[in-house]
């Protein structure tokens, strides 16, 4: 489904961003976008959320394929990408790439949609001032987004590996965090709107998705995500869904637990 030439306002699209040069561990991560893909049609499951939406329908959402990297320092060619789709009324959900991207991506909200919520799935707080001298790591894009002031609140969900730095970090930016032990926090996903979803895929355990770079065990259950996702109130801008890595991936299960979820966000979008 490429983008028709008149979208209707608010139609959700599909950016791949096939980027992980940021990752600390593996690199993996750029090879995702297309297999999500695969697995989002893949005919074993139909085209229904499970919160009644249709997504095969025409129309639903469209797709603007992969970013493709050329001269541009790459978070332009991001920022400048999802701007543009900003520009013309759809609503991007990015399929990463290393998380690095969320910054990139985050900046062109921030220019459009002012207070922004981001709800924030991971098992990292991810608010390293820098990481190994790289203060674009994937360990560092919400410092980088709260310094900015990019987004008026984070929500961070399924936090398990928050160190000293971390948490004064955290503290310094006005982070709201619900730490996995805390788990559920189901009314803790009541938000005004617009809000912006970051997934990490290494917020559910690595039992369920061992295609990530960073398994952290003690995670989320793809239906405590889903449940999560479900209860999400207000409008949502746009998405990004993060850290698959096909490259550990021997099972194709991530693939499938990513498109599922994939599924539900797009499914709530069209709903709100
Ligand atoms: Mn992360
Ligand atoms: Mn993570």
């Amino acid at each position: 489904m490429p983008i028709p030439a008149a979208p209707k306002p608010g139609t959700p699209v599909l950016l791949g961003i096939p980027f992980d040069a940021n990752s600390s561990w593996l690199r993996g991560a750029a090879g995702a976008p297309p297999i999500i893909r695969v697995a989002l049609r893949s005919d074993s499951s139909n085209s229904w959320t499970e919160t009644g939406v249709d997504l095969g329908a025409e129309g639903a959402y469209c797709d603007a394929g992969d970013l493709k990297f050329t001269f541009q320092e790459p978070f332009a060619a991001i920022e400048n990408k999802v701007g543009e789709l900003l520009d013309k009324g759809l609503r991007p959900v990015c399929l990463g790439g290393d998380h690095s991207i969320t910054l990139a991506i985050v900046r062109a909200f921030g220019k459009r949609v002012p207070g922004l919520t981001i709800l924030h799935f991971d098992a990292h707080p991810d608010l390293y001032d820098e990481l190994e001298g790289n203060r674009h790591s994937h360990a560092c894009p919400f410092a980088r987004i709260m310094e900015e002031g990019a987004a008026k609140r984070l929500i961070q969900i399924g936090i398990r590996t928050m160190n000293g730095h971390q948490r004064e970090q955290a503290k310094k930016f006005g982070v709201e965090v619900i730490e996995m032990r805390h788990l559920p926090a189901l009314d803790r996903m009541k938000v005004d709107g617009p809000i912006y979803i970051s997934f990490d895929m290494d917020v559910l355990d690595p039992a369920h998705v061992p295609g990530i770079s960073h398994r952290e065990p003690g995670g989320m259950t793809v239906r405590e995500a889903i449940a999560h996702i479900h209860a999400i109130t207000g409008r949502i801008a746009g998405a990004d869904i993060v850290e698959f890595n096909p490259a550990q991936d021997h099972t194709q299960i991530t693939a499938m637990v990513a498109a599922k979820l994939l599924k539900e966000i797009l499914g709530k979008m069209i709903g709100s």
